[in-house]
Order: structure tokens, then C-alpha cells, then sequence
């Protein structure tokens, strides 16, 4: 057979999914070669685009490497370029670099912003649809707010302090309340009056966040109010100069900044690429994503038009998935046979962050949400993408740069996930708690400091099948013994409490299995005793500390299930956990280890990442 070529331009949300999903649907089917070309070797998390303007998070934590997106996949290849034409005749997509011949075509190339042809918006304004726009903005708000604080002039000063973000859709709204957040922090940076920054959105409808029922965009509008953020309605932007906006409604803005977020159109790129354009260059499709009047293009994402119940598929993450998917199945039933598969979209509702602690969602067309449900409900969203996308590496990473390495208290859990110590101050900690155990682990193995052996032939394992029948009389003896009382520490005198007396009937029922007899038995506390010796060992020399630590965990509950554990001891558990904040990093193996293996097991797994594909 000879090859079937099938090229994916755009790497972006549409891209992806249609990848991965042709990917997976051809892997059996030796003679496809999938092509994914984008110009950036990365694929950018478009949706938190305006975290990165606003300075919440770093801006390499929205650049997800497609090496390691497509790293398992051995029918896709990867090329960063720049697509620049299309030669329909010959089946070939022409790059800056190169050329791809194609038997099947995806375009998934998204779209920009779309400026209406005001004037100046171009040169004078920022755009919000990559993430060079994004790190252009954010340095951009810093340096003119660095620059505002040593400004004299006190006109030249105010305009310097005010940014105004035109469009008050999702981009526009997002974006302004990120501002909001980064606000106080710039200010505080700077030694400047946070009052003195102010922030605007100007909107040319007579409501904000149109596209949303009317409780949300009501909720949205008094917090934005809440939060001093003017906002000016029924006032389209007619011209912007370096350092002014002028408004419809004849109010200038004098203002070094000015955020474009007032709408979207088809990537220009594609002008030439030929097909019937619907609005706003939107490439037309029918239901299977095929472009109309393109033999074997397929149109996803941003850039297709496609109408459903008489409205053009939504400009979303979940239109860009699911058109994504719709043409990956025909592109498979044209290769293998089959029947095509119409595209059904299935929408969830919107979630709108206005900052990182308040925003409004509107879900399955019934439930409203606002506050911190609904930024919850938004990061579970964009959790649930790398479960979709299979992307085990980018959810961790997606969970550290939003959760445990915020800076300046910008998410919902404010600072309590992100206030980092340093590991020294609990290596004495581990090196007391590894000592611990290789006593009690020397104790057991040489029957030392008033201790028995536990190599020897007696079973010390309090399980009731392992023991010798003992007389009445001795029990006796026993129970007039012990009287336990509770406490979490000892104090003198008492017998302190076990946490179980006695095994629970469900944990006896596995060990009678694990350790049926006495041979069994004396096997298994020869075993244990190795372990925690390796355990104590490794927590000294501060070796896979955040396992083992884990580790003693899993010890010290199933010693408690035994019966062999008391309660003044259950500090252990607390001590695990503290260790588990990277204490071997310092003064311990770990320091040389870890990095190590995260190199090695990262090339070994994913390949190395490159600038170019
Ligand atoms: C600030 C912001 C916030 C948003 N928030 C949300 C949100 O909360 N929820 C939501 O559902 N949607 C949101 N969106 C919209 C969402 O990001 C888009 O709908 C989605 O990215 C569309 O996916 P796509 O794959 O079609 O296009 P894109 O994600 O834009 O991907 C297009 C890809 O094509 C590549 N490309 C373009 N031209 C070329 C070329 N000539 N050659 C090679 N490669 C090329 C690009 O590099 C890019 O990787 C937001 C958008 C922005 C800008």
C-alpha cells in the first residue's frame, strides 16, 4: 500500500485533539503518517493567555512542548513552520521550509483579533491572541508602570496609569480581571498609590459579557464595579493614538495602553488558501468538517464556519475538541471505510474568571455559579483537558503553576498552597526520624537495648493464629496489667493506648492470606526488619525522601491495623508529611539524585524537546 499522508496545520486545541485522535483511531494501520505543523514547537494554552499579560503565572507555563504532547505517538511527526500556502492541484502544503504532500488536510489554524479596521489599533494597540501578545503586554504594563513612578508631569502620569481594555466579551473581561489582581502588586513593586492605577473597560454595546445570561453579566458588572474598574457602555473606540483612545461618544482616554479584546476573525493566513468564506473569513464546513468546495480539507477550531440550529459553531475550547474529533472520524472513515460521522456538538455552559478569586459560570443551561465555585469549576475544566488529551506531565505541571507556585496570592487557596520554606530547617527533622528507625530497625534485628530479636524462632507478630495457646491464668495476669490510657504523648506512669487493641476483622482476613503460619511469619518480621533499616538509611542520607517518608506512612497505619501501634507514637505520620517537602534537596542524596532521574526518565519517556521540529 502506498503511504496515506494526512497533515494537521495548527498544534492548538482543534489540532491536538484531531492528532491525537487520528493517532490513536490509526495506530494499527502501518501505511498513515500523521503531519502536525505549527510554528511554534509548543502547543499555547490559549484560555489562561491573559494570566500571562496579567502577571499571575510565569509565561513558560502556558508553552506545552508537543514533543511531550506526542511523545507515545509513533505516527505523527512534528514540524515547526510557517504554513504560507496551499497548491490544491498537487495535494501540498507549502511552508517558509518546506513542503508536505497530503492526502488528507486538516486546518485548525484558529483565528486573531479582529480590529474592524479602527484606526490605530494596529500600531498603537495590544492584541490578546498569542503568547507573544500576552508577554508583550505584561512587559508592557510593567514597564510603563516602572516608568509612570519616576514620572513628574502629572497629566503624562495619570495617562501612564491607566489602562483600558477595549471589548468586554470573555477576552476583554478575563483580561481586566487579571489586572485587577496584578494591580495592588505593581503598585506595592513600584512605591506608587494603587488608586493612582486605574483601570477601564469600554464597550461598545450597552452590556458587558453579551454572550452570557443577564444574572452572570450582572454579577460580573458589580464586582468589576466593587473593584473600581470604570466601565463605559454604548462606547465604541473610533481611533487609538500612542497616548490616547478616542471614544464614539467623544471622550478621550489619554492612556499609553490599550488592550484590543473586541473580537476575533479567521487566521489571515489562510486569505489565500481559497474555499467559501463565511463571516469574519471563517472557512466554511459542512457537518463532517469537510471545507466546502476543498477536496480533502477539513476545517476545525477557530477557523471553521459550520453552522448548527442556525449558529455558527462557538469560538471555544469545547467547539475546537469537538470539530477536532468530527473530522479526525471522517478522515478514518475515508481510509478505512465506514460510515461519516455527522458532528453533534455537546456545549457545557461557560466559565468566566474575572481575576483568580471571583468568577461567574453558567452550566448545562440551568446551573449558575459565581465566586470561588465557579473559578473551581474552572480549573477542574481545565484539568479534565490533560485527561483528554492524555497528558499526565502537563496536569502536574497545570496543578503546580496555578496552585503550589502562585506568587502574590493569586488563586482561590490565596497564599496557603504557595508559601515555600526552605528544606534546611527540616533536615535535622529527617535525620532524627531516619535514626529512629534504624534504631528500632537494630533493635529488631540484633535484640538489643532490652529488645528480642526478631530473627530468632520466636513469632513477635500479635496476630491470634501465630500465637501459642496460652493458660487462663496468664491472661489474667495480663489484663490486671494493662490498664491504657489515651494520650499523645507518655506520660509517667501510664500505659499508653494501642490504636487498634487488635486487628480489625477485614485486615486479619488479608494477613491470614500474607502470613498464613509461623515460617511465614518469621520471614516476614526478618523482611520488615530490612525494610526499616533501609527505610532509616535512606531518610539519613536523604535518598527518595518524599517515597520513603510516604512510605513510613503505609508502615506505621498497617503496624496500627496489626494492634502494634500506640497512640503517642502517631506523630510519625506528621513528621512523614513535613518530609515530604523535597528535605533530601539539602544535605541529602536527593540533591544529586532526583534531577538526575527526572533528565534521564523525561528523555527516555518524552524525547528531547527542541526548538524546532
Ligand atoms: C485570552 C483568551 C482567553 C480565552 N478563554 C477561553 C475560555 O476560558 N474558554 C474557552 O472555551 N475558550 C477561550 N478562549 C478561546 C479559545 O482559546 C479558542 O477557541 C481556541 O484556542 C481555539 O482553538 P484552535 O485550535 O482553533 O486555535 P488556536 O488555539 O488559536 O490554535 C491555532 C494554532 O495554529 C497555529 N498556526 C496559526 N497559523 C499558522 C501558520 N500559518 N502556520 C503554522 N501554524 C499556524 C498557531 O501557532 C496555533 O498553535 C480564549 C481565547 C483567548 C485569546
Amino acid at each position: 500500500m502506498p503511504q496515506i499522508n494526512i497533515v494537521v496545520v495548527g498544534g492548538g486545541f482543534a489540532g491536538v485533539s484531531a492528532a491525537k485522535s487520528l493517532s490513536k483511531k490509526l495506530k494499527k494501520n502501518s501505511d498513515v503518517v500523521i503531519t502536525l505543523i505549527d510554528r511554534h514547537p509548543y502547543h499555547t494554552y490559549m484560555t489562561e493567555l491573559h494570566e500571562v499579560a496579567g502577571g499571575r503565572v510565569e509565561p513558560s507555563a502556558i508553552q506545552y512542548d508537543l514533543q511531550r504532547l506526542f511523545s507515545r505517538r509513533k505516527n505523527v511527526q512534528l514540524v515547526t513552520d510557517n504554513v504560507t500556502e496551499l497548491d490544491h492541484q498537487n495535494k501540498t502544503v507549502i511552508t517558509e521550509n518546506g513542503q508536505y504532500a497530503y492526502d488528507y488536510l486538516v486546518l485548525g489554524m484558529g483565528g486573531e483579533a479582529n480590529d474592524y479596521g479602527t484606526p490605530g489599533v494596529k500600531e498603537n494597540g495590544f492584541t490578546l491572541w498569542s503568547w507573544e501578545d500576552a508577554v508583550r503586554i505584561r512587559r508592557h504594563i510593567e514597564d510603563t508602570i516602572a516608568a509612570a513612578a519616576r514620572e513628574r508631569d502629572a497629566e503624562k502620569r495619570t495617562a501612564m496609569l491607566r489602562f483600558v481594555v477595549c471589548g468586554s466579551g470573555l477576552t476583554g473581561i478575563e483580561m481586566v480581571g487579571e489586572l485587577i489582581d496584578w494591580k495592588p502588586v505593581l503598585a506595592d513593586k513600584y512605591h506608587i498609590d494603587e488608586s493612582e492605577i486605574e483601570l477601564v473597560v469600554v464597550e461598545a454595546l450597552p452590556e458587558i459579557l453579551a454572550t452570557i445570561p443577564r444574572v452572570s453579566s450582572n454579577k460580573v458588572e458589580k464586582y468589576l464595579t466593587k473593584k473600581k474598574v470604570r466601565i463605559l457602555k454604548n462606547a465604541p473606540v473610533v481611533n487609538v493614538a500612542p497616548d490616547n483612545v478616542e471614544l464614539k461618544t467623544e471622550e478621550d482616554l489619554p492612556t499609553h495602553t490599550l488592550i484590543w479584546a473586541a473580537g476575533v476573525k479567521a487566521n489571515t493566513d489562510t486569505d489565500e488558501f481559497g474555499g467559501e468564506k463565511a463571516r469574519a473569513g471563517r472557512l466554511v464546513a459542512n457537518e463532517f468538517m469537510e471545507a466546502k468546495d476543498l477536496e480533502d480539507v477539513y476545517v476545525i477550531g477557530d477557523l471553521v464556519y459550520y453552522e448548527e440550529n442556525g449558529k455558527p459553531t462557538p469560538q471555544i475550547v469545547q467547539a475546537a475538541e469537538q470539530t477536532g474529533h468530527t473530522a479526525a472520524k471522517n478522515i478514518v472513515a475515508a481510509i478505512e471505510g465506514g460510515e461519516k460521522h455527522p458532528h453533534e456538538s455537546n456545549y457545557q455552559g461557560t466559565l468566566v474568571s474575572v481575576g483568580s478569586k471571583y468568577g461567574v459560570a453558567y452550566l448545562f443551561d440551568k446551573i449558575h455559579l459565581s465566586g470561588f465555585f465557579a473559578i473551581l469549576m474552572k480549573h477542574i475544566v481545565n484539568l479534565k483537558y490533560f485527561i483528554d488529551i492524555n497528558s499526565l506531565y502537563y496536569l502536574v505541571q497545570y496543578v503546580f503553576h496555578e496552585f503550589f507556585h502562585i506568587k502574590n496570592k493569586r488563586n482561590i487557596f490565596r497564599g496557603h498552597l504557595s508559601r515555600y520554606g526552605n528544606v534546611l530547617w527540616s533536615v535535622p527533622l529527617r535525620v532524627f526520624y531516619g535514626s529512629m528507625w534504624l534504631v528500632e530497625g537494630l533493635k529488631k534485628a540484633f535484640g538489643i537495648l532490652g529488645a528480642e530479636s526478631w530473627f530468632g524462632d520466636t513469632v513477635s507478630l500479635p496476630f491470634s493464629w501465630l500465637q501459642e495457646p496460652t493458660s487462663g491464668a496468664s491472661e489474667a495476669v495480663v489484663e490486671e496489667v494493662a490498664k491504657p490510657v489515651f494520650g499523645l504523648s507518655y506520660a509517667y506512669g501510664e500505659e499508653p493506648m494501642m490504636i487498634f487493641k487488635e486487628a480489625p476483622g477485614w485486615f486479619e482476613s488479608i494477613m491470614k492470606i500474607m502470613i498464613p503460619n509461623t515460617e511465614m511469619a518469621l520471614f516476614f518480621q526478618k523482611f520488615m526488619t530490612y525494610v526499616e533499616i533501609a527505610i532509616a538509611l535512606a531518610l539519613i542520607f536523604g535518598l527518595f525522601t518524599w517515597l520513603t517518608s510516604a512510605a513510613t506512612i503505609g508502615l506505621v497505619i498497617s503496624f496500627a491495623l496489626s494492634g502494634m501501634f500506640y497512640w503517642i507514637n502517631i506523630w510519625f505520620i506528621f513528621v512523614a508529611i513535613a518530609l515530604m517537602n523535597g528535605s533530601g534537596r539539602a544535605f541529602g542524596l536527593d540533591y544529586y539524585v532526583i534531577p538526575w532521574i527526572q533528565k534521564k526518565a523525561g528523555s527516555w519517556w518524552y524525547g528531547k524537546e527542541k526548538s524546532l521540529y
